[in-house]
């Protein structure tokens, strides 16, 4: 059996399949600092495996792993690959596009069939949204993060364009946000409503993530943004601000189904 797992800073992503013959990938993962039980998984399940891992805690979970045949990838080679693998199944798939992963953090790269190389990154990501959740509301967990989040109301958080201009035409639409986070009174009267806060955070890493993400599809002259990362895991509120705010900066959203398994796919196709 082959395994590609990639050992990211949140959560250990695997793909496999059950036997040779099998055409469909099986997918787990693990949260990362339980990486002692992803090993035990894996020497259980496929005690002769030949695994490829690759993401920041690839030479960690090798050191767990002495008796198997382990090599390693570099991540955005792993995460491009499978990237890649997915898009096959996606009618009308770009050629050229910006690739963004939301994960802990966020990288941004160029992609086409031929090469890829990193445009940049930013440290907003699934991380803040867990980190900033938490700080602002006591709830950690990303589960209940993002089934409260949808409940929230932005408006009583963040500041749109059209507050600003009241009673005037603004020259950007007026329901862009001018400042997340900035309608919060300062005098004690302001919202402390969980899931408005919560709502709020998703809008602030969302919107951040598509700026930096438009801005490097701008400079290289392609108009479609391949979203991946466990960020979007079930997360249809972040993926819809994504989505819009793509579409309202001129350029087209793409989700991949199992995107979040990109750098496991091709670390297992590597092999
Ligand atoms: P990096 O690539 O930056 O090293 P990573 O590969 O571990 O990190 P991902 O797995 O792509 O990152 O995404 C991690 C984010 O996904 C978390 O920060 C969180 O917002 C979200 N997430 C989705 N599912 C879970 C989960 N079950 N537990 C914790 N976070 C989750
Ligand atoms: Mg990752």
């Amino acid at each position: 059996m082959k395994m590609g797992i990639d050992a990211g800073g949140t959560l250990i992503k695997i793909a496999y399949r059950a036997a040779e013959s099998e055409e469909v990938m099986e997918y787990i993962h693990f949260p990362s600092p339980q990486i002692r039980e992803a090993a035990s998984w894996i020497k259980q399940h496929a005690p002769e495996a030949k695994v490829c891992i690759t993401g920041g805690k690839a030479a960690l979970l090798q050191s767990c792993l002495s008796q198997h045949d382990v090599s390693t990838i570099v991540e955005f080679d792993a995460t491009c690959r499978g990237v890649q693998y997915l898009l096959q199944d996606v009618e009308g798939a770009p050629e050229a596009f910006v690739l963004t992963n939301c994960g802990t953090g966020t990288s941004i790269h160029y992609a086409d069939t031929n090469k890829h190389y990193r445009l940049g990154g930013s440290g907003v990501g699934g991380g803040s949204l867990i980190g900033l959740s938490y700080l602002l509301t006591g709830i950690g967990d990303y589960n209940e993060i993002i089934q409260t989040a949808k409940k929230g109301n932005r408006e009583h958080v963040d500041l749109k364009v059209s507050h600003i201009y009241e009673g005037a035409v603004p020259p950007i639409p007026g329901d862009l946000t001018a400042s997340n986070f900035g309608n919060v009174r300062t005098d004690g009267s302001s919202t402390r409503d969980i899931a408005d806060l919560l709502a709020s955070v998703m809008g602030l890493v969302g919107e951040t993530v598509t700026t930096a993400s438009v801005l490097a599809a701008g400079q290289c002259g392609v108009s479609s943004i391949v979203y991946i990362g466990s960020s979007f895991v079930s997360n249809e509120l972040l993926q819809d601000i994504v989505v819009g705010y793509t579409k309202l900066r001129g350029a087209e959203a793409v989700f991949l189904e199992n995107g979040s398994y990109s750098g496991a796919i091709g670390a297992w196709l590597s092999l």
